[in-house]
């Protein structure tokens, strides 16, 4: 059994619009999204609780050197990394970016395609859905407790009224919420052997995606303009001097809230 965990490398830090591309500027730091961090401690854990498990790849969609932030899932313990990257994928919305990276899972071909619950920098929380409808595979996201049986994955999914429990047949694909585990920190032994592990850059070319099928030229999203949220108008700041409170139920009164 193979298990494919796909994450993002987002920036590190204050976020910040390029007026130019009007895209996120991602010319900065960058680090491996949280949540994804979340899948790849799960996948360790499915693979060290289940001898059938033969490996566990890392697969991500960007910038060439997102490969450096890429290597801390491999000091976790992953075992290599899948890193599509391109010049002719800049600028790929949403249906681009979930048909490259339909297109790298198609050539793993893993029983398990794990996913995070959002990328911290987008905050879309829907590629997932994307991809495993281009994968034609079952999906169960917000999972806070996965487990494996006979060839179906368990998972116990977060909702607004409780939990729903669900199951599906293998080859499935799961997004976890940040709620499943605690993801262990890498040890030094870890972080010297992660370069050693195998780390291949694929281009589109690679994966058979053509160039009109990604970047601007495949997506279906366009960016007009970027401007910033209206002012909030009638807005008062209170500095707490011991008086806030009362000030807060007197401003309510007036309001005729209370
Ligand atoms: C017009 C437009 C232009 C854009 N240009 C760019 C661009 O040039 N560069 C760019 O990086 N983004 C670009 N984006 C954003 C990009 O489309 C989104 O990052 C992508 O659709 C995923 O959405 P999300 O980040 O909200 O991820 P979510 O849906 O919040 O992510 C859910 C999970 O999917 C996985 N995931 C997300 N992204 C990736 C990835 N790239 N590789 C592997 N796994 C992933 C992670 O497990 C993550 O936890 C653009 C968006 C638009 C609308």
């Amino acid at each position: 059994m193979k298990i494919a965990v796909c994450v993002k490398v987002v920036p590190d830090g204050q976020l910040r619009l390029d007026p130019q591309t009007k895209r996120l500027d991602r010319s900065g730091e960058a680090t491996l999204n949280t949540f994804d961090v979340n899948a790849v401690e799960e996948a360790l854990k499915l693979k060290e609780a289940g001898s059938d498990v033969e490996e566990v790849v890392i697969v991500s969609f960007g910038p060439e050197r997102g490969l450096e932030a890429m290597r801390k899932a491999l000091a976790m313990g992953a075992d290599r990394v899948v890193l599509v990257s391109d010049e002719a994928a800049a600028g790929s919305d949403l249906v681009a970016t979930s048909r490259v990276l339909g297109a790298a899972l198609e050539r793993e071909s893993a029983d398990l395609v794990l996913f995070g619950q959002q990328a911290g920098d987008s905050d879309g929380a829907v590629l997932w859905a994307a991809v495993a409808d281009r994968l034609q595979r079952p999906l169960i996201s917000q999972v806070a407790e996965l487990s494996r049986e006979d060839g179906k994955v368990h998972g116990k999914r977060q909702t607004e009224y409780g939990y729903d429990v669900l199951e599906a047949p293998l080859p499935a694909v799961i997004a976890v919420s940040d709620a499943i585990n605690e993801p262990r920190y890498p040890s030094l032994k870890g972080i010297m052997g992660a370069k050693k592990k195998p780390q291949e850059t694929l281009s589109l070319g690679d994966l058979g995606v053509d160039a009109g099928d990604a970047g601007e030229a495949g997506s279906r999203t366009e960016v007009y303009a970027l401007g910033d949220p209206p002012a909030r108008g009638d807005t008062v700041k209170l500095e707490d001097d011991g008086s806030a409170a009362e000030k807060i139920v007197q401003f309510l009164l007036e309001k005729k809230a209370l």
